[in-house]
């Protein structure tokens, strides 16, 4: 029940474990991992114990070594844990994971079915991929703005889009997120600790707010899409 996102020079997978094991305390069934690599999106995910996941990194791609991603443990609501349940969701545009429910996922699955959509899992994160692909046009603050404005629940998301490599999109609704800036790298975590051995400058991300990172920074927009002003913090407590 975490989400991790990271921009920068380190190997993100490297980074992306890390963070996610300082997440663990919050109990999970599954974890994954989406990573920018060359040209596209590298998804690997896997049930059970963050160590899983790792083996299976190392035995399928022992040569990932994007600087960019997102991470995620998984408590299930909704879908049993499994590999194919797990997160990261992808789409050909897009990659994304999830914390909370999507509460009106029902309604939004038969809508998308409707619109030549297949689901390949019984996720309610699953419909919010697809929507948020079904509203993407190149402008990725626009797209999740415009899936706010359909999708009820709980949320905390982390989005990578195909073609925007070298960036993290995010964004939450009742669900804990914040956003921190090292030396040429930046984070999304779902709390603090999580980025504490890598950065103590963090900030707070406010109801539907949307935060963009690449290794150059923080970005934060309003609900709206227009800018918002990023407030850093210092974190004064050791973990
Ligand atoms: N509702 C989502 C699922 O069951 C996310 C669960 C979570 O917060 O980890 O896949």
């Amino acid at each position: 029940c975490g989400i991790v996102g990271y921009a920068g020079g380190k190997r993100a997978v490297s980074v992306l474990l890390d963070t996610l094991s300082g997440l663990e305390y919050r109990g999970y069934d599954s974890a994954g991992v989406s990573v920018f690599d060359g040209d596209g999106i590298v998804t690997v995910k896997a049930k059970g114990r963050l160590q899983n996941l790792a083996d299976r990194l190392k035995a399928e791609h022992p040569g990932l070594a994007g600087g960019c991603g997102i991470g995620h443990t998984r408590w299930a609501t909704h879908g049993e844990p499994s590999d194919v349940n797990a997160h990261p969701h992808a789409t050909e545009k897009l990659s994304l994971v999830h914390n909370g429910i999507i509460e009106n996922y029902q309604q939004l699955r038969s809508r998308l079915l409707g619109e030549g959509y297949d689901f390949l899992s019984r996720t309610d994160t699953e419909v919010a991929a697809k929507l948020i692909d079904s509203l993407y046009h190149g402008d990725p603050i626009a797209a999740i703005s415009e899936a706010q404005a359909i999708l009820e629940g709980s949320y905390a998301f982390a989005i990578l889009f195909a073609d925007r490599p070298g960036e993290v999109y995010a964004t939450r609704l009742g669900s804990p997120l914040i956003a921190a800036a090292g030396e040429g790298e930046t984070f999304i975590a779902s709390d603090v600790p999580a980025i504490l051995p890598y950065s103590r400058r963090y900030a707070l991300i406010g109801e539907k707010q949307i935060v963009r990172i690449d290794r150059e920074g923080i970005s934060l927009f309003e609900p709206d899409g227009s800018p918002a002003k990023l407030q850093m913090l210092t974190a004064e407590w050791s973990v």
